[in-house]
């Protein structure tokens, strides 16, 4: 399996996301994708996927936070991130987004913000991994908008509504340890209508763990307790699953070229 969302680089990993790297391959975890929040946070993944190459593969983008971070140098920071980018050794652009929840920035600039990031990421060809919270109707509308980018709704933790609404752009939905959370039924009834070739799962490392390891620090080895309940959710073999949405991350990050 594929944890297609961490922060390997996080604070929480210090001194430990070798292990971490290690504790995962043994519980059956063959690749990570490590998230870049920033573009000194995108370095650090970067060299991280360079030491572990083949399992450990890096992304980069100013999110909603590190966007709000740069203030009024955004443009300084979204000309560092197109160098960063164009240097390689990246499989997406992201994660990037909207936030309405912490309403960082203006929505129209962190529209702005974030169609900008798109459109980098069409130039370049690369995939988009997006962040969205309390914004599902802005996002749809905005990916609707721009048809020449590809990607993941990471996190998703929408109902049916609004994961057909992604659905029927043809973006991915990758689900992370709330579906295991036993309040979080929307949350699977939209992991139920999902066509197999359009699912993935994460751990969005070092929060969220899932159900039992929930209050714990979460790590990548944990997907495998939001595999099982994705597919406990959907009635399906978890090989089955587990094959698929492998499959899925191979080929939305070109793992294999
Ligand atoms: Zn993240």
């Amino acid at each position: 399996m594929i944890d297609t969302h961490c922060h390997l680089t996080h604070a929480k990993f210090a001194g430990d996301a070798d292990d971490a790297i290690a504790r995962a391959l043994a519980a059956g975890v063959t690749a990570c994708v490590t998230i870049g929040t920033g573009v000194d946070d995108g370095v650090r993944a970067r060299e991280l996927a360079h030491r572990h190459a083949g399992v450990v593969f890096a992304t980069v983008g100013l999110d909603p936070f590190s966007s709000r971070a740069a203030g009024p140098a955004f443009d300084d920071a979204h000309r560092a991130l197109a160098e960063l980018l164009g240097a390689g050794g990246f499989v997406a652009v992201g994660e990037i987004g909207l936030d309405y929840h912490y309403d960082l920035d203006p929505r129209k600039i962190q529209a702005e913000r974030f169609e900008r990031q798109l459109d980098l990421a069409a130039g370049i060809d690369l995939p988009v991994v997006i962040h969205v919270r309390e914004a599902h109707d802005d996002m749809a509308a905005i990916l609707k908008s721009h048809s020449r980018n590809v990607g993941v709704i990471h996190s998703f933790t929408g109902g049916p509504e609004e994961a057909e609404s992604y659905l029927a752009i043809g973006w991915y939905l990758a689900f992370n340890g709330v579906v295991t959370f036993k309040n979080a039924n929307e949350v699977r009834e939209a992991a139920r209508l999902v066509p197999l070739d359009r699912i993935l799962v994460e751990t969005d490392s070092p929060y969220l763990a899932p159900s039992p390891k929930r209050g714990a620090r979460c790590e990548p080895a944990f997907v495998v307790h939001t595999l099982q309940a994705v597919a406990a959710a959907r009635g399906e073999d978890v090989s089955i699953l587990e094959s698929a949405t492998t499959a899925n991350a191979r080929a939305l990050f070109r793992l294999d070229r």
